[in-house]
C-alpha cells in the first residue's frame, strides 16, 4: 500500500490539533464524494499563511481601482505593509487620475484610540480633497476602528454631502471572518450597493463583457484584454486590476460577466445576475488549454458564427506564435512534479498551465478557499454559517425592472448551461488525479513535511515560505507576485511562465549547495612510494 502523506504529517500534532487539521486534508479519490473542511479559524500559533479581512477588502478588491482614493483608517502598519506589495499594474491614461502608487492612511495615534479617530479621518478627507480632488473616496477600517466604535459610515456620508463625491466606508476590520475571504465579501457588497448600476456608459458592441476577479498581477489582465479585443469583444470593465470606478459603475450594461477568480468575486457575479440579468461564465485564462476553452465557451455563449470563426482564427494565430517556445520548455520540464499553495483560485488555475508544460501536480491547497472552491458550487446549500461568518454582512438584491436585460432567452440559457460552465464552478478537486493531496490552510511545518515526503521538483507558494523551501533545496516560485515577472495569463503569459520556470529550475546554483569538501577528499596524495 502506498504511503499516506497526510497521516505522516498529522503524527506530530496533539489530539486537539490532529482532530482539527485532519479535516482540512484529503487524498484524492474520484470514486468518492469527498468533503474537505475549509473557511474555518486557523489554529493559534500554527504559523498559518493567511492574511486578514482588511487585506481581502482593501488589498485585493478595492486597492487596484486606480481612479479613486482608498484611505486606510488605522495605525500606520496596515497601510504601510500593503503599500505597493501586490503587483496590480495600472496605467495612467491621459489626464485621468491614477492614485494607486500612493498609500493614504490616517496613521492613528494613542489619542485617536482614546478619544476616537473620526475627526482625524474627516481631516484626512479634507486634505485629500484639497490636494487630489478625487471623485470617489473609499475608507477601509482596520482592527482598532471597530473596537473603539468609530462611526466611519457617518464620516463618509458627511464627506459625500460636503464635497458632492462618492464616499463609501467598509467595515473590514482585520479580525472579521477568518481570512482575506471575509474582506472580499465586504468589498463586493460595497461595490454592489454603491457603485455598480450608477454609470451610464453604453457599450459599443453587443459582445460586451466584464472580467471579474482579475487583478492584473504583472499585466495578466492586459494580456486577456488584448486577446478579447483581437477577437472583437469590448471589455466594459475589469474587477479590479487596472480598474476604473467609473467603468465599474456601468458594468451592469455588459452582456456577460467572465469570472476568473471565483472566490473573491462570485458574490458580485451572483448579484448582478439577479439584479441586472447579466449571466456569468467561469473562465480560466491561465494555461493554453484553459484559455482556448474559455474563448470557445464565450463564442458559444454569444452564438454568432462569425464570432466563432474569428475566435478560431485568433486561437490558431496565437498558438502558432507560442508553440515552438512552449515545446522547448516542455521538453525540459516534462515529467517534473509540483506542489501549489496559493490564495483562493490560483492553486487550481495553474494546474492547467503546468500540465501544458508536462508537469504533474502532487499537492494543492488554498489559504482561504471555501468548500465550493474545492468541491464545486453545488455544495453551497450544504455549507452552514458558523459564528465567524455570521458577522459578515450578507446582502440580497432584487431585480431592477428598468436596468434588467437578459442576453439569452430561458430556452437558450438552459441549452447552453448543459454545454458550458454558465454560473457553474466545479471546484479544484475534480481536476486532480487520484492519489494526489489537497490541503487547506497549509502551514509552515506542513509545507516542509510534505516536501520531505512527496519531494516535488517545485513548490509554488508565496513570499513567506519561498525562502524556507529554497533553503531546503527545492525551487519555489511565487504565484502571488510572480517573483516580479509576468504576465502569466493567456498565450504570451504561458511562455513567460515556461521561461521563468526553466530559469529557476535549471539555475546552476542548485548544484553548488553542498560545498566540495563535503563529498570530495580535500587532500590528495600517495603513501609509501
Ligand atoms: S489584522 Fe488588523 S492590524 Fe493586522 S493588517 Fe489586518 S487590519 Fe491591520
Amino acid at each position: 500500500m502506498s504511503i499516506d502523506a497526510n497521516a505522516v504529517v498529522l503524527e506530530r500534532y496533539n489530539a486537539k490539533v490532529f482532530k482539527n487539521r485532519k479535516e482540512h486534508m484529503l487524498k484524492v479519490n474520484p470514486a468518492e464524494d469527498q468533503i474537505i473542511i475549509a473557511n474555518t479559524r486557523a489554529i493559534p500559533g500554527i504559523m498559518t499563511n493567511r492574511g486578514c479581512c482588511y487585506a481581502g477588502c482593501k488589498g485585493v478588491v478595492l486597492g487596484p481601482i486606480k481612479d479613486m482614493v482608498t484611505i486606510t483608517h488605522g495605525p500606520v502598519g496596515c497601510g504601510f505593509y500593503s503599500w505597493g506589495t501586490r503587483r496590480n499594474k495600472a496605467k495612467a491614461e491621459g489626464d485621468a487620475p491614477n492614485y494607486i502608487q500612493y498609500c493614504f492612511t490616517t496613521d492613528m495615534q494613542e489619542p485617536d484610540i482614546v478619544f476616537g479617530g473620526t475627526k482625524k479621518l474627516k481631516k484626512a478627507i479634507d486634505e485629500i480633497m484639497e490636494l487630489m480632488h478625487p471623485k470617489t473616496i473609499m475608507i477601509a477600517a482596520t482592527c482598532p476602528v471597530g473596537l473603539i466604535g468609530d462611526d466611519i459610515q457617518a464620516v463618509a456620508a458627511e464627506a459625500e454631502k460636503e464635497y458632492g463625491i462618492r464616499c463609501v466606508a467598509y467595515s473590514c476590520e482585520g479580525y472579521k471572518g477568518v481570512s482575506q475571504s471575509a474582506g472580499h465579501h465586504i468589498a463586493n457588497n460595497g461595490l454592489m450597493k454603491r457603485v455598480i448600476g450608477t454609470g451610464d456608459y453604453e457599450p459599443a458592441t453587443k459582445y460586451s463583457v466584464n472580467i471579474l476577479g482579475e487583478y492584473n498581477i504583472g499585466g495578466d489582465g492586459w494580456e486577456q484584454e488584448r486577446i478579447l479585443k483581437k477577437i472583437g469583444y469590448e471589455v466594459v470593465s475589469v474587477f479590479t486590476g487596472d480598474g476604473e470606478v467609473e467603468r465599474i459603475a456601468s458594468s451592469h450594461k455588459a452582456n456577460l460577466n467572465l469570472v476568473q477568480c471565483h472566490r473573491s468575486i462570485n458574490y458580485i457575479a451572483e448579484m448582478m445576475k439577479t439584479k441586472y440579468g447579466v449571466d456569468w461564465l467561469k473562465v480560466n485564462f491561465i494555461g493554453l488549454e484553459g484559455t482556448v476553452q474559455s474563448l470557445r465557451d464565450m463564442a458559444a455563449y454569444f452564438g454568432d458564427p462569425e464570432l466563432a470563426q474569428r475566435t478560431e482564427q485568433v486561437i490558431a494565430e496565437e498558438l502558432a506564435e507560442v508553440q515552438d517556445q512552449m515545446a522547448a520548455y516542455k521538453a525540459r520540464l516534462n515529467g517534473k512534479t509540483a506542489a501549489l499553495f496559493v490564495g483562493g483560485s490560483r492553486s487550481h488555475h495553474y494546474q492547467g498551465l503546468l500540465q501544458d508544460l508536462g508537469i504533474k501536480t502532487v499537492l494543492a491547497g488554498y489559504e482561504f478557499g471555501h468548500r465550493d472552491d474545492y468541491e464545486g458550487r453545488e455544495i453551497i446549500p450544504n455549507i452552514k454559517d458558523d459564528a465567524d461568518s455570521k458577522n459578515i454582512e450578507h446582502i440580497t438584491v432584487e431585480k431592477d425592472e428598468k436596468k434588467y436585460h437578459a442576453y439569452l432567452t430561458q430556452e437558450q440559457y438552459d441549452k447552453l448551461a448543459a454545454e458550458i460552465p454558465l454560473e457553474k464552478y466545479h471546484g479544484m478537486i475534480r481536476d486532480m488525479d487520484e492519489g494526489t493531496y489537497v490541503v487547506d490552510d497549509l502551514n509552515m511545518y506542513e509545507a516542509e513535511k510534505f516536501m520531505e515526503i512527496l519531494k516535488p521538483d517545485m513548490f509554488f507558494s508565496g513570499i513567506k515560505d519561498k525562502y524556507a523551501l529554497q533553503k531546503a533545496g527545492t525551487l519555489s516560485r511565487q504565484l502571488h507576485s510572480y517573483d516580479y515577472s509576468g504576465p502569466y495569463a493567456g498565450f504570451k503569459g504561458a511562455t513567460q511562465f515556461g521561461y521563468d520556470l526553466c530559469m529557476g529550475y535549471f539555475t546552476p546554483a542548485w548544484h553548488m549547495v553542498t560545498p566540495p569538501w563535503k563529498n570530495r577528499a580535500t587532500l590528495q596524495g600517495t603513501v609509501g612510494e
